[in-house]
């Protein structure tokens, strides 16, 4: 069977090896693009979500290269993520496809559904086989998210722009190539060694700024025009509030967002859908650890980060924290995207010179 599953941000590495390891052909998604977002926003609603139509577009291009299943993440409401799989299926089929639609939907949730579609896609393994899949994978996008989290970390220190960027595509290569488990921990050492020898300016004092919003745009690169590494070439740590082993981990057996909904208490006590109300409490928590800003990402017409918003134009005030939000749909473009950044940065610097008693 030919698979595919949805591209966001480099996850793509360890869930090819997860399927080959099933024993599935791959047909790996691709980098979204603008055909990718045009192709999706075509067959679309017109009023559906930015993900919605990149996640369509991917599907679209990778049943052109020939895929027989597609494997999903599912959703819960409120908001419209609970019924993105049912409507992709549906448009996809209405377009003629003959595929295979398995839509992981969230354990705790929807248990048996979970198991059901599991068992679709381990059936003629060995329960070995698939503890092996399993297990690897998950140490895979481990590895995955500590060497991307670390280049957010060294990238404002480069001496020479770009560095960081190209030790960090090596290091994806490396992790790519691990297959067995030992492999995969050797490939993090290695990797850290790769950035160990990046040449770096550590007297530099870069400003911090937090990055919070809808998970899609918050994780996948091409989502949101590269912007922490956009940040960090300007000098900036920009650290993001989901990596996707954390949100898996809170989302299906532990509860670990429990701190940052009790830090959203005082401002929103209800769950509004999406990531709204972790946008607020993470938006609080950035603060209280003394970030410079703080920038929300959220797809055009994506209600709880809309209603996220109101609220944190009351919390920046009261707390006095610069936010800046960038609404993303199919006009947004990367040079708006880098201006407003500019500005933003700017901003944020001179509050930094008033705070530091710097006469401007
Ligand atoms: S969280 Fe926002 S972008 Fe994601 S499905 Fe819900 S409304 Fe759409």
């Amino acid at each position: 069977m030919k698979v595919t599953f949805p591209h966001m941000g480099y996850s793509h590495i360890a869930f090819k090896m997860l399927i080959q390891k099933l024993g599935h052909e791959v047909v790996m998604p691709k980098r979204p693009s603008e055909n990718t977002l045009s192709l999706g926003s075509h067959y679309a609603p017109e009023f559906a979500c930015i993900p919605f139509k990149i996640l369509l577009g991917t599907y679209l291009e990778a049943l052109e290269e020939g895929a027989e299943m597609i494997i999903s993440s599912g959703g819960v409401g409120p908001c419209r993520a609970g019924y993105y799989g049912i409507l992709h299926e549906k448009i996809l089929k209405d377009l003629g496809y003959d595929i295979d639609f398995l839509v992981l939907e969230p354990p705790q949730k929807k248990a048996m559904n979970f198991v059901k579609t599991l068992r679709k896609l381990t059936a003629g393994n060995s329960i070995q086989t698939i503890w092996e899949a399993v297990s690897s994978t998950w140490l895979k996008l481990k590895v995955l998210d500590r060497i991307e989290r670390l280049t957010y970390e060294i990238r404002p220190y480069e001496i020479n722009k770009g560095d960081t960027t190209r030790a960090f595509e090596k290091c994806l290569d490396v992790i790519d190539r691990a297959w067995l488990k030992e492999d995969i921990t050797k490939s993090q050492t290695r990797c850290l060694e790769i950035l160990s020898e990046i040449p770096v300016d550590k007297t530099r004092n870069p400003l911090k700024i937090g990055i919070i919003g809808e998970i899609y745009v918050v994780l996948e690169p091409a989502a949101n025009f590269d912007i922490q590494n956009v940040l960090g070439e300007m000098g900036i740590i920009a650290r993001r509030s989901i990596y996707l082993v954390e949100w898996t981990k809170d989302n299906t057996f532990f509860k670990g967002e429990e701190h940052i909904k009790k830090a959203a208490k005082e401002y929103l006590q209800v769950p509004i859908g999406g990531h709204g109300i972790l946008s607020v409490g993470n938006t609080i928590l950035y603060s209280r650890q003394g970030y410079d800003g703080i920038i929300q990402l959220a797809p055009f017409s994506c209600i709880p980060e809309i209603v996220a918003k109101g609220i944190l134009t009351k919390v920046k005030k009261e707390l006095d924290i610069p936010l800046l939000t960038l609404f993303i749909d199919e006009q947004t473009g990367k040079t708006g995207i880098k201006t407003r950044l500019e500005a933003f940065v700017d901003l944020l610097y001179s509050k930094r010179q008033l705070r530091q008693g710097v006469v401007l």
